[in-house]
C-alpha cells in the first residue's frame, strides 16, 4: 500500500443491491456527521432487471445526485457502472489512493470474530455459512468476487454483522435445544447489525464521556430491521437476533420472537408449506402484518387520525422494546445508557417517548423537549436528574466498516 492511500471503498452487496461509499480516512475525524471523509455515495437498485437504477452523489466535488435508469444485468456489470462514475468524479478505483475494499458480510459464524483479509480460504469459510444466510451470504460473495475482479492487486476486507456478538456467553447464545442437533447444524444465536451495535455503544461512551470500558449500554438498532443488544464494558453480552434476524423485536415485516409452535400450526392446520411461513414471518408480519404499513412516519399519522390497527401495532411494537430494555436491564445489572439508533430510532420521537415512558424507577426518563429536537449529532434525551442517560445516536455502518478495514490494512 501506497503512503499516500487514505481511501477506502465499502460495499455492501445485496441479492439485487450494492450500496457503496468511498471515504477518505484522512478526513473521517477532522469532521463530524454523516460528511465526514464522505468522498462519493451511492446504490445500485434491481440488477438483473429491465428498471436497474443507479444513483450516485459524488460529494467530494460538491456535484448533484446524478440518476440513471436502464438494465443492469449483474454484480459485475454493476461495480462497473459504479467505477465509471466514480472515474468521472476523478475518483476512479485505479487511484493509488485507495487503499482497499471493505466488504459487509451478513454472517460470520463463529469462526470470524473480527475484520479479516479476505483470500480463498476465507471465501470458502463465507460460502460455507449460505446453508445459515441463505438471502445474504451469497450475494456478498458474488460482491467480493467482483470487486477482486476489478482491483486484484488490492487488500479486500470482510467486515461481518455477526462478528461483534461473538463475544457473548454460551449461556447467552446457546438455544436450549438438543446440543447433538444444534452443533451438527450450527444451530445457536450469532445476532446481526453487529457493526452498528459496535458503533453505536462505542460513541453512547464518548457522548458520556466515558471509555466504552467504563459503561454498559443498551443499544436499540430501530430500523426496518430491528434489534437490541446489551453491551457491558465494550463487550455483547446479549442480543436479541438469534439464528437468523428473524428473531427478537418486532419489526417493520419480521414477526420477531414467537411461539415456535406457531409455525407447526400454520403447517399442519392452515396448510402452509415452509416457504410460505418463511415468507408470513420474514416478509408479512411485524409492523406491515400488524397494520398493513411499516413505515413509522405513516403508522403515526394513521394514529393521530384515530386508527385503532395503527395504535394496536404500534402498541405491540412498544411492548416488545420495553421487555427488552427491562430483561437487558437485568443481564447487565448496572446500565449506563439506553441507546437508540437507525431510522425509527433516530427519528421517531413518539417511539422514544413510549419505550421508556413508565421506567422511573429503573432510573429512566425522558425529557420532552430533548427529544423533540431534531439532529444528526449524538445526544442526550433525558433529563439531568435521570441516573441512565437516554440517548440518541445516528449510527454509520459504512463509517464504521470503512474504519475496521483501513486500521486491519494499516496493522
Ligand atoms: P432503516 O432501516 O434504518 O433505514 O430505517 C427505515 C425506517 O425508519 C422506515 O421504515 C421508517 O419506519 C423509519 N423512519 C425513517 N424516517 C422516519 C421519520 N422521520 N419518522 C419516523 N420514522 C422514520
Amino acid at each position: 500500500m501506497s503512503a499516500t492511500a487514505t481511501r477506502v471503498l465499502v460495499l455492501n452487496s445485496g441479492s439485487s443491491s450494492v450500496k457503496y461509499q468511498l471515504l477518505d480516512m484522512s478526513d473521517t475525524e477532522s469532521k463530524s456527521g454523516s460528511a465526514a471523509g464522505r468522498l462519493a455515495v451511492g446504490l445500485v437498485e434491481r440488477i438483473g432487471e429491465e428498471t436497474s437504477r443507479l444513483a450516485h452523489t459524488p460529494l467530494a466535488t460538491g456535484g448533484a445526485k446524478r440518476e440513471t435508469e436502464g438494465p443492469i444485468a449483474d454484480h459485475e456489470a454493476a461495480l462497473k457502472a459504479v467505477a465509471a462514475e466514480l472515474t468521472a468524479d476523478g475518483l476512479g478505483l485505479d487511484s493509488p489512493e485507495l487503499a482497499a475494499i471493505g466488504h459487509r458480510v451478513v454472517h460470520g459464524g463463529l469462526k470470524f470474530t473480527a475484520p479479516t483479509v479476505i483470500d480463498e480460504a476465507v471465501l470458502e469459510e463465507i460460502e460455507r455459512l449460505v446453508p445459515v444466510a441463505p438471502l445474504h451470504n451469497p450475494a456478498n460473495i458474488t460482491g467480493i468476487r467482483t470487486a477482486q475482479a476489478l482491483r486484484p492487486d488490492l487488500p479486500q476486507v470482510a467486515v461481518f454483522d455477526t462478528a461483534f456478538h461473538t463475544t457473548m456467553p454460551e449461556y447467552a447464545a446457546r438455544y436450549a435445544i438438543d446440543v447433538e442437533t444444534a452443533d451438527a447444524h450450527r444451530i445457536r444465536r450469532y445476532g446481526f447489525h453487529g457493526t452498528s451495535h459496535a458503533y453505536v455503544s462505542r460513541k453512547t461512551a464518548e457522548l458520556l464521556g466515558k471509555a466504552p470500558e467504563e459503561v454498559n449500554v443498551i443499544v436499540l438498532h430501530l430500523g426496518n430491521g430491528a434489534s437490541a443488544s446489551a453491551v457491558a464494558g465494550g463487550r455483547c453480552v446479549d442480543t436479541s437476533m438469534g439464528l437468523t434476524p428473524l428473531e427478537g423485536l418486532v419489526m417493520g415485516t419480521r414477526s420477531g420472537d414467537i411461539d415456535p409452535a406457531v409455525t407447526f400450526h400454520l403447517k399442519r392446520v392452515a396448510g402452509m408449506d415452509e416457504d410460505e411461513v418463511d415468507v408470513l414471518l420474514n416478509k408479512k408480519s411485524g409492523l406491515i402484518g400488524l397494520c398493513g404499513d411499516n413505515d413509522m412516519r405513516e403508522i403515526r399519522r394513521r394514529i393521530d387520525e384515530g386508527d385503532e390497527r395503527a395504535r394496536l401495532a404500534f402498541d405491540i411494537y412498544i411492548h416488545r422494546l420495553k421487555k427488552y430494555i427491562g430483561a437487558y436491564s437485568a443481564v447487565l445489572g448496572k446500565v449506563d445508557a439506553v441507546a437508540f439508533t437507525a431510522g425509527v430510532g433516530e427519528n421517531a420521537a413518539p417511539v422514544r417517548e413510549a419505550a421508556i415512558a413508565g421506567l422511573e424507577e429503573m432510573g429512566m426518563a425522558v425529557d420532552a423537549a430533548r427529544n423533540a429536537v431534531r439532529s444528526d449529532e449524538p445526544r442526550l434525551i433525558s433529563p439531568d436528574y435521570a441516573r441512565v442517560a437516554v440517548a440518541v445516536v445516528p449510527t454509520d455502518e459504512e463509517l464504521e466498516i470503512a474504519q475496521q478495514t483501513y486500521a486491519l490494512v494499516n496493522a
